[in-house]
């Protein structure tokens, strides 16, 4: 039996108690549709076992979500003649989470959609770069 919480909506969809569309499903994950796709075909891939965030999944149920999207990212190229997908997860309210059950949004990217990423690259302070690189770095 999965580990749930009976306050999330997520872990209610994965145990069919609120309705929705599944398109894939395993022994450790469920996609359904998003209600407010961001292009044709987006989908979310959840742990059936609840886990808040990206910090907290268990890296077994992270890898097979992540294998999961690849396989929704498959078939929104072959069934939905998508050209590319985004990836996309968020991790904190900072970071658009809503839903505190963890989620990768599988969203299918068509050449002639609007959707935009939310900054503008623009080339970074070399140094800088560098000090938040070695403050990412494993420390001894
Ligand atoms: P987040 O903002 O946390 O990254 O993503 C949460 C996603 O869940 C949003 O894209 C939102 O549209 C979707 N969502 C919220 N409530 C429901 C629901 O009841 N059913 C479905 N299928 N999707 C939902
Ligand atoms: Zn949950």
């Amino acid at each position: 039996m999965p580990v749930t919480d009976p306050d999330c909506l997520f872990c209610k969809i994965v145990a069919g108690e609120i309705p929705s569309t599944i398109v894939d499903s395993d022994e450790r994950t469920v996609a359904f549709m998003d209600i407010n796709p961001g292009t044709r075909g987006h989908a979310l891939v959840v742990p059936r076992n609840h886990s808040r965030d990206l910090l907290e999944i268990d890296p077994e149920d992270l890898a097979a979500v992540a294998v999961a999207g690849q396989r929704l990212a498959g078939r929104a190229k072959e069934a939905l003649g998508a050209d590319g997908v985004n990836l996309l997860n968020s991790c904190g309210e900072v970071a658009w989470q809503t839903v505190f059950h963890f989620h990768l949004h599988v969203i299918p990217r068509y050449a002639d959609d609007t959707v935009r990423l939310p900054w503008i690259p623009t080339p970074g302070d070399l140094d800088e770069i560098q000090v938040a690189g070695e403050q990412l770095k494993e420390q001894a």
